[in-house]
């Protein structure tokens, strides 16, 4: 389990800020990671901001919420830029489904940590032909902590870090639920694609 690096500096004279990115498939538990990392820094009485993608309007409007239900509120926002301004006097930033942010995302995450601010991110790593997706690649190079969370393979119980489609659709944001999206580990997930060839 990550283990925070500091909690409720707010006293300190400087403050310092870095990023942290949470990366896996779908049903990895990044966003519960998210919201598990979030809720630690509002008990220690910091000042939370959550940002999603506007896209992103699955489950709620306003609220993140993880596929097993947990939930906390957040700010949907167009652009990655629109952060700059939204965060101004927070203590920690939250940014949940990263990837389908513009490639800025990762200029705005390195200004807010060099002002102080822990940056948590989470995002897929992969898009579904298991290829690196958006900024991701970039988030994590300049992250001081990343942490790969790995879902089941729902096909043979193995780790899965995969997110298999099985919708026909091309389109690369397909906002997914479990009839269109499974997890899956290496070898299933190419035993799928085999399939589509
Ligand atoms: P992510 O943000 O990575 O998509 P969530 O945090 O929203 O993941 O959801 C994680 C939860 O999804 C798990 O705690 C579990 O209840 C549920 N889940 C559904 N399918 C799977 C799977 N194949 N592997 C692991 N967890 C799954
Ligand atoms: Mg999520």
């Amino acid at each position: 389990m990550f283990i925070e690096p500091r909690v409720g500096n707010r006293h300190q004279a400087q403050k310092r800020g870095w990023i942290e990115v949470i990366c896996g498939s779908m049903f990895s538990g990044k966003t519960e990671e998210l919201i598990r990392r979030l809720n630690r820094a509002k008990i220690a009485r910091q000042r939370v901001e959550i940002f999603k993608p506007a896209v992103d309007t699955r489950y709620h409007e306003e609220d993140v919420v993880s596929h097993n239900a947990t939930a906390i509120r957040s700010t949907p926002i167009q652009f990655a830029n629109d952060m700059l301004l939204l965060a101004s006097g927070c203590d920690v930033v939250g940014v949940d489904e990263a990837q389908f942010f513009d490639e800025a995302i990762t200029e705005v995450c390195v200004h807010l940590a060099n002002n102080g601010i822990r940056v948590i991110v989470a995002g897929l790593d992969m898009d579904y032909l298991g290829k690196p997706f958006g900024p991701m690649p970039a988030l994590m190079g300049v992250a001081e902590y990343v942490t790969k969370v790995h879902a089941v393979c729902v096909q043979c119980g193995d780790i899965a870090s995969y997110s298999f489609r099985n919708a026909v659709s091309q389109e690369k944001v397909l906002l997914g639920e479990t009839d269109s999206y499974e997890a899956r580990c290496r070898h299933c997930f190419m035993e799928g694609m085999k399939g589509k060839l």
